[in-house]
């Protein structure tokens, strides 16, 4: 058993020390440079393909048709009308998410973007279901 001169002078020195442990959530946090954090979502670039919603391993990624739809381009005089392109949205389950990144790996069109976001929990289950649009 420590003797109690041997306990203050301990207690004592610690009371100047800096703290051994990080300071996080009071400072912020940085990932280490491969973290793997949330995904996120360029409905510009989408075209609805589902390869992402097909290699997830978590059934975590739902790509809908977006409840708008741009407008079809204005036709041009004697050439065939273009049909308008189709927007999706993403529905992104993050409490189901593992956050492997194999979605973004997968997308032929850089639409899933990987972040090192990871502050995402919630006492709301509502806010785990994100819609992004
Ligand atoms: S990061 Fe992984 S688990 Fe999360 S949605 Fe993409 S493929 Fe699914
Ligand atoms: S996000 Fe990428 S992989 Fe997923 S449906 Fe859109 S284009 Fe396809």
């Amino acid at each position: 058993m420590k003797k109690p001169a041997r306990i203050f002078s301990e207690v004592i020195k610690h009371l100047f020390k800096k703290p051994a442990t990080s300071g996080y959530p009071f400072t912020p946090a940085t990932p280490m440079k491969d973290f793997r954090g949330r995904i996120d979502f360029d409905s510009a670039k989408c075209i609805g393909c589902q390869i992402c919603v097909r290699v997830c391993p978590a059934k975590a990624i739902e790509i809908p048709l977006s409840e708008v739809q741009p407008p079809a381009p204005a036709q041009v005089e004697g050439q065939p009308p273009v049909a308008a392109k189709k927007k999706f949205d993403c529905i992104m389950k993050l409490g189901n998410c593992v956050y492997c990144w194999q979605c973004a790996e997968s997308c032929p069109k850089q639409a899933l973007i990987t972040t090192q976001d990871f502050e995402l929990a919630s006492v709301d289950r509502k806010q785990l279901r994100r819609h992004y649009k």
